[in-house]
């Protein structure tokens, strides 16, 4: 087992780890930037190093990260998710310097990691892919010659993107043309390589993702399935295990997809396999993320199962200790990212200082966040401040437990997803489960949500005395 681990990541993921290693009796060493010098995670590791001024780039230096994990003493990398997560270099580099990088090979990041292979591969896997290019589009004829052959709506997406940059749905020749030209710019700035493709564009589905654990040893096993289908601009905001309109039957056809997927890159570690669900019930694979998810945590409140945990006991080289038949589903999980963002605003990130904290409580309800009293949010990463993860015995309870626990939730001095998410909670058809990926275009009434009404000084009041109180 590792001896000492080194996080190339920050906020609550890196926490997450933190946690892991310490259930492990691992020590734990991470970097930081100077805006996060008062940071959680900072804090609780038992090693921290302030990495160059950049505050970005730090995080995306290999060579730095791998010298100062040998300088540390460290025999593994935990990369989080983003930053250097699916950079098969990376991978490499900390192999070649006698690190272990808790994920997958390189071969596996690279081959999953462009898209247009990827399908490629779940393809030859007999695994059903959207129809769309084999091949990244170059140039406008081919383009236009296979939306003649398939018809729109079609998307535009980017070979290797991610993050829900560099995808556009396009309905006629005109905005594609336009659109292929805005991805393309899109990904070259942000995947540092400007490659596209096109898909057909599916109506109305539901985002079903599989997690998948395979160890070294050739076993494999999935932890069912998340329905991811609440999103704005292609990326997730309320994530749900199990999904509502899965059965049995199809879950165990969807997990073996999975799994062919993940078996033809001899897949080890924790990884997750999208797919998207039609309204006929037919399912197509999109990509394979080849890291721990933002949204592990409903996996993990309705299976018992540590995912980190089991990814640090993977790359240890430990067997898995449970097989398919071992992995039950009990219950439901909810899990809203608490975003520093505006819904009203295009959900804009917004940055400012934490001036009130009380996170919820009681039963069923876990909180993996960054944000304390005081805290200043940096402008420079992601607008994650907490995941609030609830889980319940059946869907009516787990929603109700969602919305008391968002109710409780205090976090002022900056506008969050709150009491958007709150809202959500509140609407009929995410209650009866009627939701696909199309929810909040569907819902603009929900943006009618209402904002805080007590006053900013009676709350910081009350979450003063409510600490207070519950610290006696
Ligand atoms: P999920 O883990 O559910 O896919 P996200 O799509 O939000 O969640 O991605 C997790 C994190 O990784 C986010 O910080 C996102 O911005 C980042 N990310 C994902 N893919 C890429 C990529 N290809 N390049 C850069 N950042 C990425
Ligand atoms: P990313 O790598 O940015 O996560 P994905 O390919 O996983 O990109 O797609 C992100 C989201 O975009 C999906 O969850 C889905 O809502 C939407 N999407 C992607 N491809 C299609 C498609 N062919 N048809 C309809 N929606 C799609
Ligand atoms: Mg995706």
């Amino acid at each position: 087992m590792f001896k000492r681990i080194l996080i190339a990541n920050r906020g609550e993921i890196a926490m997450r780890v933190i946690r892991a290693c310490r259930e492990l009796g691992i020590r734990t060493v991470v970097i930081y930037a100077e805006c996060d010098a008062t940071a959680i995670y900072v804090k609780k590791a038992d090693e921290a190093h302030l990495i160059g001024p950049d505050p970005v780039q730090g995080f995306l230096d290999m060579q730095a990260i791998v010298d100062l994990a040998k300088r540390s003493g460290v025999d593994g990398i935990h990369p989080g998710y983003g930053f250097l997560s699916e950079n098969a270099e990376f991978a490499k580099l900390c192999a070649a310097s006698g690190i272990t990088f808790i994920g997958p090979s390189p071969k596996a990041i690279r081959l999953m990691g462009n898209k247009v292979q990827a399908r490629e591969i779940a393809r030859k896997a007999g695994v059903p892919i959207v129809p769309g290019t084999e091949k990244s589009v170059t140039n406008p004829t081919q383009a236009l010659s296979f939306a003649a052959r398939t018809g729109y709506p079609l998307m535009v997406k980017a070979s290797m993107g991610g993050g829900g940059r560099g995808l556009h749905v396009v309905r006629n020749d005109q905005e594609l043309l336009t659109k292929m030209e805005v991805s393309r710019r899109e990904a070259l700035s942000s995947f540092g390589n400007g490659e596209i493709f096109l898909e057909k564009y599916i109506e109305r589905p539901h985002h079903i993702e599989f997690q998948i654990l395979a160890d070294k040893h050739g076993n494999i096993i999935h932890l069912g399935e998340r329905d991811c289908s609440i999103q704005r601009r292609h990326q997730k905001l309320i994530e749900i295990a199990p999904s509502l309109v899965l059965d049995k039957e199809l879950r165990a056809r969807m997990g073996e997809a999975a799994i062919a997927v993940a078996k033809a890159v001899n897949y080890d570690n924790a990884g997750t396999v999208e797919f998207l669900l039609d309204p006929n019930r037919n399912f197509y694979f999109i990509e394979m993320n080849t890291r721990i998810q933002v949204e592990h945590t409903v996996t993990e409140q309705i299976t018992a199962i540590d995912l980190v945990r089991s990814q640090i006991e993977i790359a240890a080289g430990l067997p898995l200790e449970f097989s398919q038949e071992d992995v039950t589903l009990q219950g439901y999980a909810i899990q809203c990212r608490i975003n520093a963002e505006d819904p009203r605003n295009n959900f804009r990130p917004c940055t400012g200082t934490v001036t009130a904290y009380f996170s919820p409580g009681g039963i069923g309800v876990r909180i993996d966040g960054m944000a304390y009293k005081d805290y200043t949010i940096p402008p420079y990463y992601d607008a994650l401040l907490a995941k609030l993860v609830v889980r319940g015995r059946t869907w009516e309870e787990t929603v109700s437990r969602a919305h008391r626990s968002l109710e409780e939730f205090v976090l002022r001095g900056v506008k969050t997803t709150i009491p958007f998410m709150k809202r959500i909670m509140e609407d009929p058809d995410f209650q009866a489960g009627r939701f696909d990926t199309s929810f909040l275009k569907l819902h603009p009434e929900l943006f009618d949500f209402e904002e805080y009404t007590d006053p900013e000084d009676l709350v910081v009041a009350l979450s003063t005395a409510i600490v207070a109180y519950e610290g006696l």
